[in-house]
């Protein structure tokens, strides 16, 4: 089965199972972009604006996010962008362990259909759930992004193995522009990384 094929049947079983915090939200917002992305970028969870739209990324983040692509001389063709939760978590407060746990197996199948090269967790609350390998009792442990943004690391979850380069949440840098230089560099990290022949 091809990407597009795989990804289509992940999202349709997803919509259908019944996962906390699907009742109280417009739309499942499953993931968009090159479905054969090398690079899949992966936020928290949908905002309001992505919860009308069932699209992740289309609020003032997710324009910020079309502006820095361009700087690194993307494009949404290059990326394919997910979050951790696929339903909005109400007044966008912080989502619980369990609605973390129950979403979690979506998102690995989701990258398991995508096969990108390398995973950008996007902002602190993805890049601890990825170091703390999805276990949401050791995400408070786990080093910021300040620490941690641009460094590659190779982690395994579920039996992937994954590049994983955190990067500043393009809403930090709306509010921060000072930072758009440490995105820049950092994404000339990530490039690097895909022009790679082999995964690891
Ligand atoms: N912030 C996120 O982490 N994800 C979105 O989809 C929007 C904003």
């Amino acid at each position: 089965m091809d990407n597009s094929a795989l990804l289509k049947e992940v999202e349709d079983n997803c919509r259908e199972a019944n996962l906390p915090l699907k009742d109280g939200a417009t739309n499942l917002v499953f993931g968009k972009g090159n479905m054969n992305a090398s690079i899949m970028f992966i936020g928290e969870s949908p905002g309001r604006n992505e919860d009308e739209q069932g699209v992740p990324f289309v609020g003032a983040a997710g324009k910020n996010l079309d502006k820095l692509l361009e700087c690194a001389g993307l494009t949404m063709n290059d990326v394919y962008i997910a979050n951790i939760l696929k339903y909005r978590p109400p007044e966008n407060r912080n989502p619980s362990s369990e609605e973390i746990k129950t979403h979690t197996p979506w998102l690995i199948e989701q990258i398991k259909a995508i096969k990108p090269k390398v995973i950008c967790s996007l902002g602190n609350y993805s890049t601890k759930f990825f170091l703390a390998l999805g276990n949401v009792d050791l995400m408070e442990k786990q080093a910021g992004i300040t620490t941690v943004h641009g460094k590659i690391r190779i982690i395994e979850m579920d039996g992937l193995k994954i590049k994983l380069i955190p990067l500043f949440h393009p809403a930090a840098i709306i509010y921060n522009r000072s930072l758009i230089g440490d995105w820049e560099k950092d994404m000339e990290i990530v490039k690097k990384e895909i022009s790679h022949k082999t995964v690891f």
